[in-house]
């Protein structure tokens, strides 16, 4: 097989001497063009976000930053947005009853990965894919979650044709926010080496239309900052990885405008003994320069569980609802179940400790902390995922309100989106998940999801285990039609 060029880091772990890296290349999505699907297409148990209607005599978690429980509460959705809350209800609306649930704002993943379409073998011109994935069945498994908002933080051309899919309503799926990374080294992709070069990148991505610049491990210093400094000046926010080239002097990462990092680990490289102090430190170096985190716990318990096995993975209640050529290179090709050795097993251990300390430092230190997944890591399962995060983040220390505004009000704010998302408001867009059991009480309840409104759309339970269930049907089905070794020529 020729040189093998994938468009997405989707499936590609990072932040270590593990990750590999893989070619980055753009490609072309075929979507068909379809128009608006007519109320008579639309299944029951969904409502398309062009109609009115209602959720009845139910209690609100506004998670605004009083947080106070609105009990019993009527609201009306029109046209995507929240029209009123504890208002009249317009005549003939179809009210969807709320009693003893929970109405909460849908949650944000800030970070994950989402495959595109792509190629195996030469470049010709006019290449096509030869790989594909269908956008609704890549995005189900968010909106079954209550995962109404994604931050791509390896977005591709592909990404915006996802995004478009969803708007012009071919698709049921979350609101992407996009980010386009930036690395040193050579090959192809955004791989820059001077501050020059680093300055064009971030005016380039942000013409082609990116929103945000994720930063990456194998940056030179001078062209970090550059690219920092010069996202700023372009009105764009930078997430991302801790550059390799900042060891032995962390200090210096911290720029103004580092937005936010990327995963706790990364902190991890710059600590010998994981100690408390350590965690200490770098909390209040975050905290001084304003930087936000993400901390990806459960991607790391994940590499965590497959470096000591890959059971648990094969397993895993929800690989039923990843694509099988995915599934097929998580259980065939799992970069992390190699070299196991009895240290390793204990460091990646002795890591996964750690970054919970750290989420408690930072916690202590007043740092805001996002939820984010690294969804597309082996084990990480899209939407799943959020769930397994923000019940590390209790057992970091973190209560179950903070972990809620972690998913919802903070990830809204950081994406300048505070406006229109992130909490249960009058006038904001309508992504809600309806929960049939407090969540306050226990972060656990945030899982057992009655209903959701993505961008104004009610999917209601039964809808939600439709789609599910079909689609791993299909997964299952196809199965056999996708072996990762084979395609990569192994
Ligand atoms: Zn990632």
């Amino acid at each position: 097989m020729g040189k093998f060029v994938f468009n997405d880091l989707a499936q590609l772990p990072m932040g270590s001497k593990l990750f590999y890296r893989i070619w980055i290349s753009f490609f072309l999505v075929a979507v068909a063009c379809r128009a608006l699907p007519s109320k008579s297409d639309v299944p029951q148990g969904i409502i398309r976000n062009n109609a009115i209607y209602a959720i009845k005599n139910v209690n609100i978690i506004p998670m605004t930053l009083k947080n106070e429980v609105i009990y019993n509460a009527t609201v009306v959705i029109r046209d995507n947005r929240i029209e009123s809350i504890n208002g009249q209800i317009p005549a003939g609306v179809e009210v969807i009853q709320g009693k003893g649930k929970w109405l909460v704002p849908g949650f944000i993943d800030m970070h994950v990965h989402v495959p595109t379409d792509f190629y195996v073998g030469t470049k010709l011109p006019t290449q096509d894919a030869s790989v594909f994935f269908d956008t609704q069945d890549l995005v189900t498994p968010y909106v079954a979650n209550g995962v109404t908002t994604i931050f791509n933080l390896n977005a591709s051309f592909g990404s915006f044709s996802q995004r478009n899919a969803i708007a012009r309503g071919n698709v049921i799926g979350p609101r992407m926010a996009l980010a386009a990374l930036i690395d040193g080294g050579q090959g192809i992709g955004r791989k820059v080496n001077t501050a020059t070069d680093g300055r064009q990148a971030v005016r380039s991505a942000k013409a082609e239309g990116y929103e945000f610049i994720k930063v990456y491990s194998g940056l030179n210093v001078e062209t970090y900052k550059a690219i920092i400094d010069e996202a700023h000046a372009q009105g764009l926010k930078t997430i991302g990885h801790i550059p390799d080239a900042f060891q032995g002097k962390l200090k210096q990462a911290f720029v103004p405008y580092y937005g936010m990092v990327a995963h706790a680990e990364e902190f991890t490289k710059h600590s010998k003994d994981f100690s408390e102090e350590d965690a200490q430190r770098f909390a209040i170096l975050a905290k001084e320069n304003g930087t936000w985190l993400t901390p990806t716990l459960t991607a790391l318990s994940w590499i965590s569980s497959q470096v000591r096995s890959i059971d648990e993975l094969r397993t895993s209640p929800t690989l039923q609802y990843v694509h099988p050529l995915l599934q097929s290179k998580w259980l065939t090709a799992n970069n992390y179940h190699q070299d196991t050795t009895s240290e390793r097993r204990d460091y990646f251990k002795k890591m996964v400790d750690f970054n919970k300390k750290l989420v408690r430092a930072f916690k202590l230190a007043g740092v805001p902390i996002v939820t984010g997944t690294d969804t597309g890591v082996s084990g990480v399962v899209a939407g799943f995922s959020l769930h397994h995060e923000m019940e590390q983040l209790v057992e970091a220390g973190l209560t179950p309100e903070e972990v809620l505004s972690s998913a919802t009000r903070l990830p809204a704010i950081w994406l300048g989106l505070e406006s229109e998302i992130g909490t249960v408001e009058k006038g904001k867009r309508a992504d809600l998940v309806l929960l049939d059991s407090n969540p306050l009480e226990d972060v656990k309840n945030a899982r057992r999801i009655s209903g959701v409104v993505v961008n104004g759309q009610w999917i209601d339970k039964s809808s939600i285990s439709k789609m599910l269930s079909e689609l791993s049907k299909r997964n299952t089905a196809a199965k056999d039609k996708y072996d990762w070794n084979k395609l990569m020529g192994k």
